[in-house]
């Protein structure tokens, strides 16, 4: 029952996604676009122009997973994340996410989205050479053909396919960062990643003058003393180890809405208190929660698959073809 209900529930994702008529392309080059272009389009919210724009499903993945993870990353860890991605849209869309459209360029509301010719600028002014960006561009191709139609699904449902860049040692239980509610694959699960990944170890210095502002701006306190600023420390940690909230005064404040509010890289720090600054000692880069790129680029190198990345950071979940 429940399986013949989520094939219904997929089946109607599918069919929303719209027909496109096959065009009759050129040889050669055009030749290798047909066989990666999919059989559906998706209509996708340009948010500067506010413009809906219908795009082939598959080259929405591709540029997705290009803006969201370097291509010089992993085989197997560029499919995990195409599989993602494509679970993502699909949740998104099977909720109704986008007013009026599938999907939005958004990585603040959904996924990153820059237009293929767009990052091939961007990755020529980084430097790497005309053949890294077509052999780039071919590992993501690839990796979203040989997975056509997967999903990851709990419970016969898409999950929500959230993702991060980097959480060493741990990933974050989805219960302690969003509104406390538990969600049975987003649990906080080991993690091994890259030493040298440049994000790894960050400071975020903030003067007394903008700590006390944005709080009082943003509602937090009414005031802040130089005495209390001096003394603010972490007050509670979660589960997994990252820091639940922090004492400011006579309050507290959760450490989510302090990455927030002043772009500090992970709630996963310290604190050293200065007269005049606070600074906090990141270890890691995002939420947390979910799938980490860092550690999954560093499984596909000890050998792990993709499907074996998924299940690592997904608890219990199955990957499933939904073409079939
Ligand atoms: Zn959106």
């Amino acid at each position: 029952m429940y399986i013949v209900s989520a094939i219904l529930l997929i089946g109607i994702i599918v069919l929303a996604v719209t027909d496109k008529k096959e065009e009759i392309k050129e040889e050669k080059i055009e030749e290798e676009k047909i066989n990666f272009e999919s059989d559906s389009t998706i209509n996708l919210l340009r948010t500067k122009t506010g413009q809906i724009e219908a795009v082939d499903l598959n080259y929405y993945l591709l540029c997705v997973v290009a803006s969201e993870m370097p291509f010089k990353y992993e085989y197997e860890a560029l499919k995990a994340q195409v599989v993602v991605a494509r679970t993502y849209l699909f949740n998104k869309m099977s909720k109704n996410g986008e007013e009026n459209a599938d999907a939005c360029d958004s990585y603040t509301h959904c996924q990153a989205f820059n237009d293929l010719e767009n990052l091939k600028e961007i990755w020529k002014k980084k430097g790497f050479t005309d053949n890294e960006i077509i052999d780039g561009e071919n590992k993501i191709k690839k990796a979203i053909v040989e997975s056509s139609g997967e999903v990851i699904t709990y419970n016969n449902e898409l999950i929500d396919a959230v993702f991060h860049a980097s959480s060493p040692i741990k990933t974050e239980n989805a219960s302690a960062i969003w509104s406390g509610k538990d969600i049975p694959y987003l649990k906080s699960v080991d993690n091994i990643e890259d030493e040298t990944y440049e994000r790894r170890n960050t400071t975020n210095e903030i003067s007394y003058a903008t700590f006390k502002n944005t709080l009082i701006d943003k509602g937090y306190v009414f005031d802040l003393s130089k005495e209390d600023f001096a003394n603010i420390k972490i007050n509670e940690y979660t589960e997994s180890g990252r820091v639940k909230n922090v004492s400011v005064g006579s309050n507290l404040i959760k450490a989510e809405d302090l990455r927030t509010m002043f772009s500090i890289n992970s709630t996963n720090f310290t604190i050293t208190n200065y007269e005049d600054k606070i600074a906090f000692n990141v270890l890691g880069f995002g939420h947390g929660v979910g799938l980490s790129q860092v550690g999954a680029n560093e499984y596909a190198r000890q050998g792990k698959s993709y499907k074996e990345i998924i299940h690592h950071y997904y608890t219990d979940v199955d990957i499933v073809n939904i073409d079939n």
